[in-house]
């Protein structure tokens, strides 16, 4: 069965370099182009030539040094632009120049300040122009979403004429919604004679959200260009992000039948050189790449994954190089979760050892949010070296109680070391230095709430 390739086209290095505080210099462009290359996407858009010499260079650099996939070089509608894109893309193997030329009308009266008529033939001659020059060339009428439609045929079908390989339709503004961005993309397949000679491409950003949604329509009514970026950063609220692209056609072929020719077990290696680069980080709950994305921390989760991945996880965080599911161990964290850690960390226990390794877990990861491995093995060896006595709780008080379950209101359990330091600089969680010298804490155990005991005992 043969699937249709989408093309994806990453913009990483133009219109994601284009947002506030993610500019980056040369070397660290070539870096990142160089992972866009093992991540397999098919066209690199390098730079803006005109818009710099460090823009120039960056595309030159690129197109010396990457060659399996299309370098492109972006241009206004202009002979200036073009020439100076396609200097800088000399050295390309598969150079591409992109020429783009707004086509609403409200960018027609206020920003170029010129007439429909005169719009297509800029827009025709800058094709013609590049394509005197390099056999590969792409046009976007800008702001095409708020582009009268017949007037969006036109321009489509004169760029086309003048041969324009690539026809890109932007959401400039991330104004368009899905089924619309989808039907526009259907209007133009029903009403441009030769619209078969060039392929359609999708270019949405993210001002509602919805970049990737109308990315997915325009796919799902003929596009087969993306154009995407890691992360989604670009302008304003981003791009339409390339990881979250390329898995919803990856998870879902029984809705997306596409192929792409992203490496996706590299997705997660590129998103996270680009945080290092730009020193942007991701944001935890990003989709595909963020953080948590594979994280499971409420503990009927935890037990579900642990039985079977397929519970809680569509996809697997392997497949997109996350290097491993993290269970992040936190007080909705279960009891069969905090085994396995313990196991991994090379430690067995005994049922009635694992309930006190436990119930000090618990009372711990009250107090902070997330508990590290080297909390958990202070932790565990307190437990295992006996030292259950320095706590003032004894395990009759603990199990006994009349059948109770869980020990009297308030009682001084030692805390690990390395969770000492944090809680004596933390003032709303007291901690008082014994004699000893080993920091203790009040715990109140009337906070645990009854669904926090039924992890605490169950399971
Ligand atoms: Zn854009």
């Amino acid at each position: 069965m043969d699937r249709p390739r989408i093309t994806i086209f990453d913009t990483t290095l133009r219109d994601g370099e284009q947002s506030p505080g993610c500019s980056m210099n040369v070397q660290e462009k070539l870096r990142l182009a160089q992972q866009l290359d093992r991540l397999g996407v098919d066209v690199i858009e390098a730079g803006f030539p005109i818009a710099s010499d460090g823009d120039f260079e960056a595309v030159q650099r690129i197109a010396a040094s990457v060659r399996r996939p299309i370098i492109a070089g972006l241009a206004r509608a202009c002979s200036g632009d073009v020439d100076r894109a396609w200097q800088a893309l000399q050295g390309a193997a598969h150079p591409r120049i992109h020429v783009f030329l707004a086509t609403s009308d409200i960018h027609l009266k206020y920003k170029l300040r010129i007439t429909s008529e005169r719009c297509l033939e800029q827009a025709r001659d800058a094709v013609r122009h590049a394509k005197s020059l390099c056999a590969d060339v792409e046009f976007s009428p800008e702001d095409a979403t708020r582009t009268d439609i017949p007037f969006l045929c036109e321009v489509v079908e004169a760029v086309i004429a003048a041969g324009a390989t690539t026809v890109n339709i932007p959401d400039t503004v991330g104004y368009t919604m899905p089924e619309e961005y989808g039907q526009l993309i259907r209007a133009l397949y029903e009403n441009v004679a030769g619209i078969d000679k060039a392929t359609i491409s999708t270019h949405c950003h993210n001002d509602l959200g919805l970049a990737v949604a109308n990315s997915l329509a325009g796919v799902q009514n003929g596009a087969r260009q993306v154009e995407c970026t890691i992360n989604g950063i670009g302008e304003r609220a981003g791009n339409a992000s390339l990881e979250e692209i390329v898995m919803a056609m990856r998870v879902r072929p029984d809705r997306y039948a596409f192929e792409t020719g992203v490496a996706s077990e590299q997705l997660y290696s590129s998103s996270q050189m680009l945080a290092e680069i730009t020193r942007v980080p991701v944001q935890p709950n990003k989709a595909i790449t963020g953080r948590n994305a594979f994280a499971h921390e409420a503990g009927i989760h935890q037990d579900g994954m642990l039985k079977n991945p397929l519970t809680y996880e569509i996809m697997t965080p392997q497949s997109v190089g996350v290097p491993d599911s993290r269970l992040v161990l936190g007080k909705h964290s279960g009891r069969h979760a905090l085994a396995l850690r313990c196991e991994q960390l090379g430690h067995q226990f005994e049922r009635r050892e694992l309930d006190e390794v436990y119930r000090r877990f618990v009372v711990l990861a009250d107090r902070i949010k997330k508990v590290q491995d080297s909390h958990l093995l202070e932790l565990i060896q307190d437990v295992t070296s006996g030292d259950v006595s320095r706590g003032n709780v004894s395990k009759s008080e603990v199990t006994g109680n009349q059948g109770k379950k869980f020990p009297p209101a308030a009682a001084a359990l030692p805390l690990p070391r390395a969770v000492s330091a944090a809680a004596n600089s933390n003032e709303a969680h007291p901690a008082h230095a014994s004699n000893t010298g080993q920091a203790t804490m009040l715990i109140p155990f009337t906070d645990h709430h009854s669904e926090q005991e039924d992890y605490l005992w169950g399971v």
